[in-house]
Protein backbone atom coordinates (compact mmCIF):
# COMPACT_ATOMS: atom_id res chain seq x y z
CA UNK A 1 0.00 0.00 0.00
CA UNK A 2 1.31 3.50 -0.37
CA UNK A 3 1.59 5.77 2.04
CA UNK A 4 3.30 9.01 3.00
CA UNK A 5 4.81 8.65 6.60
CA UNK A 6 5.85 11.93 8.97
CA UNK A 7 8.21 12.19 11.52
CA UNK A 8 10.71 14.41 13.68
CA UNK A 9 14.09 13.80 14.81
CA UNK A 10 16.81 15.45 16.44
CA UNK A 11 15.51 17.32 19.08
CA UNK A 12 13.31 18.46 17.09
CA UNK A 13 15.60 20.11 14.41
CA UNK A 14 14.88 17.55 11.60
CA UNK A 15 11.92 17.22 9.83
CA UNK A 16 11.44 14.13 7.75
CA UNK A 17 8.26 12.98 5.16
CA UNK A 18 8.80 9.41 3.40
CA UNK A 19 6.52 8.21 0.60
CA UNK A 20 6.68 4.40 -0.60
CA UNK A 21 4.70 5.13 -4.27
CA UNK A 22 5.13 1.77 -6.56
CA UNK A 23 1.44 1.14 -6.54
CA UNK A 24 0.90 4.85 -7.68
CA UNK A 25 3.61 4.54 -9.78
CA UNK A 26 2.50 1.35 -11.89
CA UNK A 27 -0.70 3.04 -12.22
CA UNK A 28 0.92 6.03 -14.12
CA UNK A 29 3.03 3.87 -16.07
CA UNK A 30 0.03 1.67 -17.25
CA UNK A 31 -1.95 4.41 -17.85
CA UNK A 32 0.41 6.34 -20.07
CA UNK A 33 2.04 3.08 -21.70
CA UNK A 34 6.11 4.78 -20.20
CA UNK A 35 8.87 4.05 -21.36
CA UNK A 36 11.16 2.91 -18.26
CA UNK A 37 13.13 6.32 -18.52
CA UNK A 38 10.01 8.06 -18.46
CA UNK A 39 8.49 5.95 -15.58
CA UNK A 40 11.75 7.15 -13.53
CA UNK A 41 10.98 10.56 -14.13
CA UNK A 42 7.66 10.81 -13.26
CA UNK A 43 7.92 8.71 -10.61
CA UNK A 44 10.47 10.80 -8.64
CA UNK A 45 8.18 13.66 -9.81
CA UNK A 46 4.98 12.15 -8.39
CA UNK A 47 6.72 11.12 -4.73
CA UNK A 48 7.91 14.75 -4.09
CA UNK A 49 4.83 16.27 -5.37
CA UNK A 50 2.44 13.48 -3.25
CA UNK A 51 4.51 14.94 -0.07
CA UNK A 52 4.03 18.57 -0.88
CA UNK A 53 0.55 18.76 -1.32
CA UNK A 54 0.21 16.30 1.92
CA UNK A 55 1.30 19.45 3.59
CA UNK A 56 -1.49 21.29 2.34
CA UNK A 57 -4.16 22.25 4.61
CA UNK A 58 -7.17 23.39 3.17
CA UNK A 59 -9.70 21.15 1.82
CA UNK A 60 -9.40 22.31 -2.26
CA UNK A 61 -6.00 23.37 -1.94
CA UNK A 62 -3.77 21.05 -4.56
CA UNK A 63 0.46 21.72 -5.63
CA UNK A 64 0.96 21.37 -9.18
CA UNK A 65 4.69 20.73 -10.08
CA UNK A 66 5.67 21.40 -13.82
CA UNK A 67 9.54 20.66 -14.87
CA UNK A 68 10.93 20.82 -18.26
CA UNK A 69 14.57 20.83 -19.05
CA UNK A 70 14.48 20.98 -23.19
CA UNK A 71 15.43 17.84 -22.90
CA UNK A 72 13.67 14.82 -24.85
CA UNK A 73 10.56 14.36 -22.55
CA UNK A 74 9.52 17.62 -22.51
CA UNK A 75 7.49 18.85 -19.46
CA UNK A 76 7.10 16.27 -16.99
CA UNK A 77 3.31 17.50 -14.60
CA UNK A 78 2.41 15.86 -11.01
CA UNK A 79 -0.84 17.11 -9.26
CA UNK A 80 -0.99 16.34 -5.77
CA UNK A 81 -4.25 17.22 -3.50
CA UNK A 82 -3.89 17.96 -0.01
CA UNK A 83 -4.04 14.25 1.18
CA UNK A 84 -1.14 13.50 -1.60
CA UNK A 85 -3.04 11.95 -3.59
CA UNK A 86 -1.37 12.41 -6.92
CA UNK A 87 -1.59 12.27 -10.96
CA UNK A 88 0.53 13.21 -13.93
CA UNK A 89 1.72 12.97 -17.19
CA UNK A 90 5.00 13.65 -19.27
CA UNK A 91 5.01 15.19 -22.84
CA UNK A 92 6.95 12.07 -24.14
CA UNK A 93 5.65 9.15 -22.74
CA UNK A 94 7.83 7.02 -25.32
CA UNK A 95 11.29 9.07 -24.49
CA UNK A 96 14.21 5.97 -24.57
CA UNK A 97 17.92 6.82 -23.96
CA UNK A 98 20.64 4.32 -23.37
CA UNK A 99 22.00 3.94 -19.96
CA UNK A 100 24.57 5.58 -18.00
CA UNK A 101 27.79 4.31 -17.41
CA UNK A 102 26.36 3.20 -13.85
CA UNK A 103 23.97 1.26 -15.16
CA UNK A 104 21.45 3.69 -14.01
CA UNK A 105 18.10 5.16 -16.36
CA UNK A 106 19.09 8.64 -17.59
CA UNK A 107 16.75 10.89 -16.41
CA UNK A 108 19.26 14.22 -16.40
CA UNK A 109 19.48 13.34 -20.26
CA UNK A 110 15.87 12.51 -20.58
CA UNK A 111 14.38 15.86 -18.69
CA UNK A 112 17.54 17.99 -19.58
CA UNK A 113 19.03 20.66 -17.38
CA UNK A 114 17.98 24.18 -19.26
CA UNK A 115 15.05 25.13 -17.29
CA UNK A 116 13.26 25.27 -14.59
CA UNK A 117 11.27 23.22 -11.47
CA UNK A 118 8.27 25.23 -10.83
CA UNK A 119 5.93 24.71 -7.89
CA UNK A 120 2.12 26.02 -7.82
CA UNK A 121 0.23 26.09 -4.82
CA UNK A 122 -3.43 27.17 -5.18
CA UNK A 123 -4.40 26.93 -1.34
CA UNK A 124 -8.29 29.14 -2.62
CA UNK A 125 -6.81 32.42 -2.60
CA UNK A 126 -7.07 34.56 -5.57
CA UNK A 127 -3.63 33.99 -6.67
CA UNK A 128 -1.70 30.89 -6.49
CA UNK A 129 1.65 30.69 -4.87
CA UNK A 130 4.47 30.19 -7.78
CA UNK A 131 7.90 29.47 -6.94
CA UNK A 132 10.39 28.17 -8.97
CA UNK A 133 14.33 27.24 -9.29
CA UNK A 134 16.63 26.43 -12.13
CA UNK A 135 17.51 22.60 -12.75
CA UNK A 136 20.44 21.67 -10.93
CA UNK A 137 21.09 17.87 -12.48
CA UNK A 138 17.68 17.30 -14.45
CA UNK A 139 17.79 13.95 -11.80
CA UNK A 140 14.44 15.31 -9.95
CA UNK A 141 15.94 14.81 -6.42
CA UNK A 142 18.71 17.11 -6.83
CA UNK A 143 16.73 19.91 -8.23
CA UNK A 144 13.65 19.60 -5.66
CA UNK A 145 16.73 20.01 -3.09
CA UNK A 146 17.93 23.55 -4.57
CA UNK A 147 13.95 24.18 -4.75
CA UNK A 148 13.39 23.83 -1.16
CA UNK A 149 16.97 25.03 0.19
CA UNK A 150 16.00 28.09 -2.14
CA UNK A 151 12.23 28.17 -1.31
CA UNK A 152 12.75 28.02 2.01
CA UNK A 153 15.46 28.84 3.25
CA UNK A 154 16.99 26.35 5.33
CA UNK A 155 19.03 23.18 4.51
CA UNK A 156 17.19 20.16 2.95
CA UNK A 157 17.57 16.80 1.88
CA UNK A 158 15.56 15.22 -0.78
CA UNK A 159 15.96 11.30 -2.11
CA UNK A 160 13.92 9.94 -4.70
CA UNK A 161 14.03 6.55 -6.97
CA UNK A 162 11.91 4.49 -8.95
CA UNK A 163 13.15 0.60 -8.99
CA UNK A 164 11.87 -0.90 -12.93
CA UNK A 165 12.28 -4.59 -13.52
CA UNK A 166 12.82 -5.62 -16.95
CA UNK A 167 8.67 -6.40 -18.03
CA UNK A 168 8.84 -2.52 -17.22
CA UNK A 169 6.28 -3.37 -13.80
CA UNK A 170 7.76 -1.69 -10.79
CA UNK A 171 9.75 -3.10 -8.22
CA UNK A 172 9.92 -0.35 -5.73
CA UNK A 173 9.19 3.49 -5.58
CA UNK A 174 9.41 6.82 -3.20
CA UNK A 175 11.99 8.53 -1.27
CA UNK A 176 11.88 11.40 1.14
CA UNK A 177 12.60 14.81 2.30
CA UNK A 178 13.76 15.97 4.93
CA UNK A 179 14.15 19.75 6.14
CA UNK A 180 16.29 21.15 8.77
CA UNK A 181 15.40 23.61 10.93
CA UNK A 182 16.90 26.62 11.42
CA UNK A 183 19.19 26.97 14.62
CA UNK A 184 20.19 23.08 13.77
CA UNK A 185 23.69 22.42 15.01
CA UNK A 186 26.25 21.88 12.65
CA UNK A 187 27.58 18.34 14.50
CA UNK A 188 24.00 17.43 13.79
CA UNK A 189 24.04 18.40 9.89
CA UNK A 190 27.36 16.86 9.62
CA UNK A 191 26.35 13.60 10.82
CA UNK A 192 22.82 13.56 9.36
CA UNK A 193 24.79 13.93 5.74
CA UNK A 194 26.89 10.49 6.76
CA UNK A 195 23.82 8.77 7.46
CA UNK A 196 22.13 9.56 4.07
CA UNK A 197 25.12 8.62 2.13
CA UNK A 198 24.95 5.16 4.43
CA UNK A 199 21.19 4.55 3.34
CA UNK A 200 22.29 4.53 -0.44
CA UNK A 201 19.47 4.37 -3.11
CA UNK A 202 16.16 4.81 -1.48
CA UNK A 203 15.11 1.64 -3.67
CA UNK A 204 16.94 -0.38 -2.20
CA UNK A 205 15.13 -0.62 0.84
CA UNK A 206 11.61 0.12 -0.11
CA UNK A 207 11.96 -3.04 -2.20
CA UNK A 208 11.18 -4.84 0.86
CA UNK A 209 10.52 -2.35 3.06
CA UNK A 210 7.64 0.75 4.09
CA UNK A 211 8.03 4.05 4.22
CA UNK A 212 8.73 4.22 7.83
CA UNK A 213 11.29 1.52 8.10
CA UNK A 214 13.00 4.24 5.17
CA UNK A 215 12.84 6.66 8.29
CA UNK A 216 14.29 4.25 10.91
CA UNK A 217 17.05 3.72 8.47
CA UNK A 218 17.98 7.49 7.41
CA UNK A 219 17.56 8.70 10.71
CA UNK A 220 19.37 5.91 12.88
CA UNK A 221 20.63 7.18 15.82
CA UNK A 222 18.22 10.48 15.83
CA UNK A 223 15.39 9.27 17.36
CA UNK A 224 12.51 9.75 14.70
CA UNK A 225 9.18 10.48 15.98
CA UNK A 226 6.34 8.97 13.81
CA UNK A 227 3.69 11.67 13.63
CA UNK A 228 1.28 10.54 11.05
CA UNK A 229 0.38 8.08 8.24
CA UNK A 230 -1.75 8.85 5.16
CA UNK A 231 -2.54 6.51 2.88
CA UNK A 232 -2.22 7.63 -0.59
CA UNK A 233 -2.97 6.68 -4.05
CA UNK A 234 -3.09 7.70 -8.35
CA UNK A 235 -6.20 9.82 -8.20
CA UNK A 236 -7.59 11.84 -11.01
CA UNK A 237 -10.51 14.55 -10.28
CA UNK A 238 -11.61 14.72 -14.33
CA UNK A 239 -14.87 14.99 -15.05
CA UNK A 240 -17.88 15.31 -18.10
CA UNK A 241 -18.10 18.58 -16.58
CA UNK A 242 -14.42 19.55 -16.89
CA UNK A 243 -13.93 18.17 -20.22
CA UNK A 244 -16.42 19.55 -21.71
CA UNK A 245 -15.73 23.13 -20.38
CA UNK A 246 -12.35 22.39 -21.48
CA UNK A 247 -13.11 22.09 -25.28
CA UNK A 248 -15.50 24.91 -25.46
CA UNK A 249 -12.68 27.04 -26.45
CA UNK A 250 -13.27 25.26 -29.71
CA UNK A 251 -13.30 27.35 -33.19
CA UNK A 252 -17.11 27.97 -34.11
CA UNK A 253 -16.29 27.03 -37.78
CA UNK A 254 -15.28 23.33 -36.27
CA UNK A 255 -18.17 22.88 -34.11
CA UNK A 256 -20.10 23.45 -37.01
CA UNK A 257 -18.64 21.20 -38.94
CA UNK A 258 -18.96 18.24 -35.90
CA UNK A 259 -22.09 18.83 -35.50
CA UNK A 260 -22.95 18.40 -39.56
CA UNK A 261 -20.86 15.29 -38.90
CA UNK A 262 -23.64 14.19 -35.74
CA UNK A 263 -20.97 12.38 -34.26
CA UNK A 264 -19.64 12.31 -30.97
CA UNK A 265 -16.17 13.26 -30.16
CA UNK A 266 -13.62 11.27 -28.14
CA UNK A 267 -11.90 13.63 -25.63
CA UNK A 268 -9.71 11.77 -23.60
CA UNK A 269 -8.09 13.30 -19.94
CA UNK A 270 -4.22 14.08 -20.03
CA UNK A 271 -4.14 11.99 -16.11
CA UNK A 272 -5.75 8.81 -16.40
CA UNK A 273 -7.28 6.37 -18.91
CA UNK A 274 -11.13 8.04 -19.37
CA UNK A 275 -11.99 9.14 -22.10
CA UNK A 276 -15.41 11.05 -22.20
CA UNK A 277 -17.80 10.81 -25.84
CA UNK A 278 -19.27 14.27 -26.18
CA UNK A 279 -22.18 14.91 -28.60
CA UNK A 280 -21.62 18.64 -30.28
CA UNK A 281 -24.47 19.60 -28.61
CA UNK A 282 -23.28 19.79 -25.33
CA UNK A 283 -20.50 21.95 -26.22
CA UNK A 284 -21.61 25.51 -26.05
CA UNK A 285 -19.03 27.68 -27.68
CA UNK A 286 -18.53 31.40 -26.00
CA UNK A 287 -21.59 33.54 -27.80
CA UNK A 288 -19.53 36.74 -27.86
CA UNK A 289 -17.16 34.83 -30.05
CA UNK A 290 -14.37 36.99 -27.89
CA UNK A 291 -13.15 33.08 -26.59
CA UNK A 292 -12.65 32.11 -22.73
CA UNK A 293 -9.98 33.71 -20.13
ZN1 LIG B 1 -8.78 11.92 -15.52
Amino acid sequence: MDEIVRAIAGEGFIKIASISSRGLTQRASEIHRLSPVAAAALGRTMAATSIIGNTLKEKDASVTVRINGGGPIGSVIAVSDPYGNVRGYVQNSKVDLPLKDNGKLDVGGAVGTNGMLTVIKDIGLKEPHVGSTALVSGEIAEDFTAFFAESEQSPAACALGVLIDVDHSIIAAGGYIIQLLPGAPEELIDSLEKSIIKTGPVTSTLKDHSAEDLIVKVLDGFNPIILEHSPVEYRCYCSREKVIEAISSIDKKELEELKAEGKPVEVSCQFCDRVYSIFPEEIETDKDGEGYA
